[in-house]
């Protein structure tokens, strides 16, 4: 009876989670056949006013409906990823100007690199996604603004924590953590905050995606993430990328030492 109580729970999870999913996207689709239906009565007619902001709005509902897909993409971990190897000491300096596009000037956003930080193979876009989900997430939980501060670290994780998570390979990682003078998470929104669509923020403030496609990037990567929180003193989100140890040079190096044949 246990069992069979928890798979109607769990089929109940899922329907709300499709069920709300289905109505978002179908918010997103209304948009842009609204607009595009207007545009093309506008262009029978030879009017060509506000086409441009018509096909503008179009685009914007497809872009958030790519947005939304591309998410959940990331949490079913089918997600398809192009690696790179990568310097962090040279790949990751650029993290505070894109970081600084995306959030208000109310925060500031402090870069700590360690020096000698060991190689990761990695999409860029997706690790660039993923501090800018939890560096938006460290904005909102600072209402009065603060500073975001984005630490880089060579890592191995402890005794300890393996002990208490078996599923974790033991091992040497990068370690990038976001962390936040913020309003801190109470125990039972940390059990949750990895759910798709569990968010705290109220509706048309949050979407509840934000670290469950953290979390399904990082298991697809092979690493980790931790969340180290305390109410009222801010939260510290830890990912741990996977130390590269192949033969193939980071990227960037490559690229500076091999000529291109010129056309
Ligand atoms: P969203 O940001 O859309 O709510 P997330 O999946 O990113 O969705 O986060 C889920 C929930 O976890 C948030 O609603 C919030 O309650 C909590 N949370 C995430 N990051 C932080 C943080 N840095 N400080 C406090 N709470 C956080």
């Amino acid at each position: 009876a246990q069992t069979q109580m928890r798979e109607l729970q769990k089929i109940e999870t899922i329907g709300q989670l499709t069920g709300g999913l289905a109505h978002d996207f179908n918010n997103m689709l209304a948009v842009i056949v609204g607009s595009l239906d207007i545009a093309e009565r506008r262009l029978e007619r030879g009017r060509t006013e506000e086409l441009g902001s018509l096909i503008r709005n179009a685009r914007d509902g497809a872009r958030r409906a790519a947005n939304l897909t591309n998410r959940l993409l990331a949490f079913s971990r089918r997600q398809p990823l192009t690696p790179e190897v990568i310097d962090p000491n040279l790949r990751l300096q650029s993290l505070p100007d894109l970081l600084g596009r995306s959030l208000d000037s109310d925060v500031r956003i402090e870069l700590k690199l360690a020096d000698n930080l060991w190689p990761i193979s990695v999409d860029v876009g997706q690790l660039e996604q993923a501090v800018l989900n939890l560096a938006l997430n460290a904005r909102d939980a600072m209402p009065a603004g603060g500073t975001v501060t984005v630490t880089v670290d060579n890592a191995e994780l402890d005794q300890a924590y393996l002990k208490a998570h078996p599923e974790v390979r033991p091992g040497q990682y990068l370690r990038i953590s976001v962390a936040d003078t913020g309003v801190g998470m109470a125990p039972e929104v940390m059990e949750r905050a990895f759910d798709p669509f569990y968010t705290t923020k109220g509706p048309g403030n949050g979407t509840g995606l934000g670290l469950s496609q953290v979390f399904g990037w990082i298991k697809q990567s092979g690493g980790h993430i931790r969340i180290l929180s305390e109410v009222g003193q801010g939260t510290t989100v830890c990912l741990y990328l996977p130390r590269y140890t192949g033969k193939e040079r980071p990227a960037q190096e490559e690229a500076s030492r091999t000529q291109r044949p010129t056309e």
